[in-house]
C-alpha cells in the first residue's frame, strides 16, 4: 500500500474490455476495524476533452477534402446543446457543388460551404444559446463570429490559430473583443483521445477471408 493510503494500482478488465487501473483506499470502521473500498477511476477525460473531442468526431462527417471542421456548443449547465460540422447548404448535393478552393469564385467551395459554427448554432436543440461555450477546431472566421456574437455564446475554446495573420481572423478578433466574448485556446492534457473498436470489442474485428469461405 502507497504512503497516502491508497493501494498501488492494480489492472482490471472492465465489462467492456478496458483495462483500466482500479484504486482501493482503506479506513478503520466505527469497530476499528480495516475495510477498503474500491476509488472512483482518475485516468477519465475532463470537460473541455469531452467536448473538443465532441467536435473533433463531429468534424469526421465531413465531406471536405481540404479541411474537416467540428463544433460543439455546451450550456451552462455542461449539457451539449448543439454539433455541427463543415459542410453543404441542407438540400444541396454534396456532389453537386464544388469542393475545390482554386479558379473562378463560382468554383470555389468558398462560396456554399456553411461553416461548423453556423451548423452547430443551427443544430441547436434548446430554445437558444446564450451564454454558451462554443469549442472549436479552428478559431472561428469572421462569418462565423458574428453568427456567434448574434446568437449569445459568450465564450469559445479552440483548438488551432492558424490563420492568426488573415485578415478574416483579425476581423473577428475585433468583433469578439468588442463584444465580448471570451475566447481561450485549448491546451490538451493529453495528445490524443482513441477510440478502438477492436480493443473494446475483439469479436467485431473482420475475419479472416479463409474463414467465411462460402461451402
Ligand atoms: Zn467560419
Amino acid at each position: 500500500m502507497a504512503e497516502n493510503g491508497l493501494e498501488e494500482n492494480r489492472q482490471v478488465k472492465n465489462t467492456v474490455g478496458f483495462v483500466t487501473p482500479t484504486k482501493k483506499s482503506r479506513y478503520n470502521d466505527t469497530n476499528g476495524e480495516v475495510k477498503s473500498v474500491t476509488k472512483k477511476r482518475d485516468n477519465y477525460i475532463g470537460w473541455d476533452e469531452y467536448f473538443m473531442s465532441v467536435a473533433f468526431l463531429s468534424a469526421q462527417r465531413s465531406k471536405d477534402p481540404s479541411s474537416q471542421v467540428g463544433a460543439c456548443i455546451v450550456n451552462q449547465e455542461k449539457k451539449i446543446v448543439g454539433i455541427g460540422y463543415n459542410g453543404m447548404p441542407n438540400n444541396c448535393g454534396d456532389d453537386e457543388l464544388p469542393w475545390g478552393k482554386e479558379g473562378d469564385w463560382l468554383d470555389q467551395k468558398y462560396a456554399y460551404v456553411c461553416h461548423a459554427e453556423m451548423n452547430a448554432i443551427m443544430n441547436k436543440n434548446s430554445s437558444d444559446v446564450k451564454d454558451c461555450t462554443i469549442y472549436v477546431a479552428l478559431f472561428p472566421c469572421n462569418e462565423c463570429a458574428k453568427l456567434i456574437i448574434q446568437s449569445g455564446i459568450k465564450r469559445i475554446m479552440y483548438l488551432s490559430d492558424k490563420h492568426h495573420d488573415k485578415p478574416a481572423t483579425q476581423a473577428s478578433k475585433r468583433m469578439l473583443d468588442l463584444a465580448q466574448v471570451e475566447y481561450v485556446k485549448y491546451i490538451p492534457k493529453k495528445h490524443k483521445v482513441v477510440i478502438d473498436f477492436y480493443e473494446i470489442d475483439p469479436e467485431s474485428r473482420p475475419r479472416p477471408s479463409s474463414s467465411i469461405m462460402s461451402p
